[in-house]
């Protein structure tokens, strides 16, 4: 599968800070994906907090709701922390993506369930980061097979865990 770096979503950059396993089986076999029932509370938790809100696809990425107002700012709705790093990078990609066409936009993670909200600002000294990250993205990708699996604690609730630990 050839991917190129502006085709990069905001999934396979979460999924490259969780598991490089999963962002290579993702890519590949993303109809699994209906299976994992993180991913329906996801899209489920999304629609009851913010009913009114709707999701936005802008190229490759697909921000949950964008408020406009004082400057541009795109939320992403999370159910906990615990893969709070992935998201936090899944939006500093968002923020860099738009800035490359010129939007300049804050973000905001929110999680509802524990009453919380992060602010996250891409600062210029991230965006070399980011771009490492998107080389790195396109080169797992590439790669005719998938990196070898690391058992995680997660490892049960994805819907990879079949093909990386049973057949
Ligand atoms: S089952 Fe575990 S190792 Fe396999 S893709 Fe999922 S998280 Fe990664």
């Amino acid at each position: 599968m050839l991917t190129k770096e502006s085709t990069i979503t905001g999934v396979q950059v979460n999924y490259y800070f969780i598991c490089k396993s999963k962002l290579w089986l993702f890519s590949h076999y993303s109809a699994m994906e209906h299976t994992s029932d993180a991913v329906f509370m996801g899209k489920l938790l999304h629609q009851t907090s913010y009913k009114r809100e709707k999701e936005m696809r802008i190229g490759p990425i697909n921000v949950d709701f964008i408020e406009e107002g004082k400057g541009v700012v795109l939320h992403e709705v999370k159910r906990s922390r615990k893969m709070e790093k992935s998201h936090i990078y899944q939006l500093l990609y968002y923020l860099y993506y738009l800035k490359q066409k010129g939007i300049v936009a804050t973000g905001v993670i929110n999680y509802p369930l524990l009453r919380k909200r992060e602010k996250i600002v891409l600062e210029s000294s991230q965006e070399e980061e980011i771009e490492g990250i998107l080389k790195d993205i396109v080169q797992v990708v590439s790669a005719g097979t998938p990196p070898s699996p690391e058992k995680k604690p997660y490892c049960k609730k994805c819907s990879y865990y079949e093909l990386c630990w049973v057949m």
